[in-house]
């Protein structure tokens, strides 16, 4: 059996695989983690169990979903012994992790290091790898990176026109996120295509609360929307996305705001939300859309700049591949609702090649944490110990 694990900072979502079955046993989420009304929900075998927990911090989020996996009534192991390896989601592996890794202690300490690119994220990882360490000592564990799936990108798409010393310096430059995403559906494409991936020229779009596409070349990575953090590329439900950095200062001036003021802009009341002035949430907005006046007018700008910008980057990696067989689009806005898929897919006719293939693929970024963590233990050598010290 794999756990499969994912940290944020108030929540700790958890699967637990059966890897042969393709399919999670359980699955569930401890939210509000720190705050005075924390709640564990859990799924298995049809069933929901939804109850107030109280839950201070990450190492008592793991200690109750092994708790309610080995559970009398609501469990589905009867120790956690039956765990073989736990696999954690983790945002930012720098320039270090191309791949998923085994974790180590060298292994954590760069997750430490990369928290300062992401401090929203690596930090309340790195609380449930420290807490597994500890409840459930001995199990293997895998760090699944965000940004592994983009290290293939060339210089000349992650490098960007500023001087060359701050690259060197901070090691700024464009990571992508959403690689876990775009590296699964573009698999399950290939399959659904029933041609092999390394002969595909596909273009993924991860289209939920945060939005990226990528230009997948044969298997890899080749250029991404996102970049030295998600808020490049897409209109997504708050986040602006590609911005004349020009219009930063211009706004920071006019409006007397501090940096953290202008980040909290950019990255919680733009996009979707900003413009339409409703809602950040597609529902809401296509809802908007059937109504009357300037609320559906803006529900519209927003839905048109959301969708021109899908097309100009199609465009653009088309540009950038030399072809293309299929645009795969995945995520909550394409999994649940049809409508914008087939809108980009109509405007696009007669613009991409004539066999170029639409189509929706659901992501399972934890099942392919799941392969990757079962993968990763089943091949690490025997002898060594790897495990992170749990003081
Ligand atoms: P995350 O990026 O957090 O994993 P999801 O992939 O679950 O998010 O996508 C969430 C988004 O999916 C919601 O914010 C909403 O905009 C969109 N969504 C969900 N259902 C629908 C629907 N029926 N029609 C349009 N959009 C939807």
């Amino acid at each position: 059996m794999i756990l499969v694990i994912n940290c944020g900072s108030s929540s700790a979502k958890y699967q637990l695989f059966d890897v042969k079955k393709h399919m999670p046993l359980a699955r569930g989420v401890v939210e509000r983690i720190g705050q005075s009304a924390s709640t564990l929900r859990h799924q298995a075998g049809g069933d929901t169990l939804h109850r107030k927990v109280s839950c201070k911090d990450h190492h008592t989020a793991i200690n109750l979903i092994v708790g309610i996996l080995t559970d009398e009534r609501y469990g589905v192991i009867s120790s956690k012994d039956e765990i073989s390896g736990i696999g954690h989601r983790v945002v930012h592996g720098g320039e270090e992790f191309e791949e998923s890794t085994l974790i180590t202690e060298k292994v954590i300490r760069s997750i430490k290091i990369f928290s300062e690119l992401d401090p929203l994220h690596n930090p309340p990882s790195l609380s449930g790898i420290m807490a597994c360490s500890k409840m459930l000592e001995g199990i293997p564990q895998v760090a699944v990176f965000d940004t592994a799936f983009h290290q293939t990108m060339p210089p000349a798409a992650f490098i960007y026109g500023l001087p060359f010393e701050y690259y060197k310096k901070y090691k700024i430059r464009k990571y992508g996120f959403h690689g876990t995403s775009h590296r699964f559906v573009a698999g399950e494409a290939a399959r659904l295509l029933k041609r092999p991936l390394n002969k595909l020229k596909l273009i993924t779009c991860h289209l939920g609360n945060g939005c990226s596409m990528a230009a997948v070349d044969r298997g890899k990575s080749a250029d991404t929307s996102m970049g030295f953090t998600p808020l490049e590329g897409l209109m997504m439900g708050t986040r602006s996305g590609d911005l004349d950095p020009a219009v930063v200062f211009y706004l920071m001036k006019k409006e007397r705001l501090t940096p953290r003021r202008i980040s909290d802009i950019l990255n919680k009341e733009s996009g979707l939300l900003g413009v339409s002035g409703e809602s950040n949430d597609m529902r809401d907005i296509l809802k908007k859309l059937r109504g009357k006046g300037e609320g559906a007018k803006r529900a519209g700008l927003a839905i048109d700049i959301f969708i021109y910008r899908i097309k100009k980057y199609i465009g653009a990696y088309q540009a950038v591949m030399g072809g293309l067989d299929a645009v795969v689009f995945t995520a909550g806005i394409s999994e649940n609702n049809p409508w914008l898929v087939n809108r980009v897919a109509k405007e696009l006719k007669g613009v991409v090649r004539k066999r170029t293939k639409f189509m929706v693929v659901p992501t399972n970024e934890e099942l392919l944490i799941a392969r990757d963590t079962h993968q990763i233990i089943d091949r690490r050598p025997q002898t060594e110990d790897h495990r992170p010290k749990t003081s």
